[in-house]
């Protein structure tokens, strides 16, 4: 997206606020998040790599829930949130600003290692880094690093807003060797703080109207649609600290549990790991066991001249992160099977020795699947 799509959001809905008061920190704040919550939604792909939204793991979460807070620390809501999370015995991440460490907040800091949490970066200032030159995206990440640095190993990186571009996702990850994290669910807090717990359609059009004073509710639908994954608050909002509880309750009585940005079971792709997946090749089915409740199978159909992880299927498979499936016949119409669809992440197919990039039609057997076509990855 370009740049000028954002500052041109941004000027719209400053009109739109020119009413009731208007600062361009709050301008901007809407719009970019209205927009990272429109390129979560579509889940559109990110073959390099460089969305500061979209995470690499979007399923299979088996009910896993990481919390993640941004923005601090401060001296008086993020104690809270630790209060909180130490008296739950939930572990989260903190993306910190650099700029609001000082003497007063230091001992936040080290409460928040202390405690077992994981700290990391947010940038210095928070500026929406896909607008600015790099080497001022630079000097942000930098001054943040730094200060983590002194305290635990630097590991994840969160961009404001999750604005990034190619080019600043790249600083990041190859100068400084961080993850880049974004999120699944967006508990939109930073729309309903200002207003004490009410988030405006001129804000946030996402939120439905129904949900539009009850944050908690707006959370727990993301949290069962994505059945988990990395949830969205900010540790400065009184109002966030004051929810906290109430919406652990609701998770926990939904069945799901906590975890953190670290555990590669729920997160794999995010930690650089590739556990099996759909179409690599196996020796048993011990080589495909995908985890996230998704189990597959080492086949080798006919005219395959190598086993490849696989799982039956009628209409639908699940995907995973960029490696997006899709249900076929190898079989002559008996029967589907999941297989990888070409990708530009994939070379489209051409990274794969046992597969040949085709155009097939969806196999969709008894499910209530529409017909459709796909270029997917078949055994040559
Ligand atoms: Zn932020």
């Amino acid at each position: 997206m370009g740049n000028r799509t954002r500052s041109t959001l941004a000027t719209a809905l400053c009109l739109a606020f020119a009413t009731t008061g208007c600062s361009d920190h709050e301008a901007e704040e809407a719009a970019a998040f209205s927009e990272a919550f429109d390129e979560l939604e579509e889940g559109k792909a990110d073959d390099n790599g460089c969305s500061g939204v979209l995470t690499p793991d979007r399923s299979g979460f088996n009910r896993k829930i990481a919390l993640t807070f941004d923005d601090g620390p401060n001296t008086t809501s993020t104690p809270q949130v630790l209060d909180t999370l130490a008296a739950e015995g939930i572990k989260a991440t903190f993306f910190i600003n650099g700029n609001r460490v000082n003497d007063s907040t230091r001992p936040v800091l080290q409460r928040i290692i202390d405690e077992g949490h994981i700290l990391a970066n947010h940038s210095h200032q928070h500026k929406n880094l896909s607008q600015q030159s790099l080497s001022t995206v630079r000097d942000q990440v930098d001054r943040t690093h730094r200060i983590i640095e002194g305290l635990q190993t630097p590991k994840y990186f969160r961009f404001p807003y999750g604005a990034s571009t190619c080019n600043t996702a790249s600083v990041v990850r190859d100068e400084f060797e961080q993850i880049i994290t974004g999120w699944n669910v967006d508990s939109g807090d930073w729309c309903y703080a200002p207003d004490n717990g009410h988030c405006p359609a001129s804000r946030f059009r996402h939120v439905p109207d129904s949900f539009r004073s009850d944050m908690g509710a707006w959370t727990m639908q993301q949290v069962r649609s994505k059945g988990g994954g990395i949830v969205l608050f900010h540790d400065i909002h009184q109002f966030t600290a004051d929810a906290l509880p109430g919406i652990i309750d609701s998770m926990r009585a939904e069945g799901y549990s906590f975890t953190n940005l670290d555990d590669t079971s729920v997160f794999p792709l995010l930690n650089g790991e590739t556990p099996p997946w759909v179409g690599h090749t196996c020796d048993g089915d011990d080589d495909c066991v995908f985890g996230g409740g998704h189990d597959g199978v080492c086949a080798l159909p006919e005219g395959a001249s190598t086993p490849f992880c696989t799982l039956e299927c009628e209409g639908f498979c699940p995907d995973r992160g960029t490696e997006t499936t899709f249900c076929v016949s190898l079989d002559g119409g008996d029967s589907g099977a999941c297989v990888l669809q070409a990708k530009a992440s994939n070379g489209n197919c051409d990274a794969y020795d046992h597969f040949v990039m085709e155009e097939r039609e969806r196999y969709i057997g008894n499910s209530s699947a529409s017909a459709s076509t796909a270029r997917v990855c078949v055994p040559r």
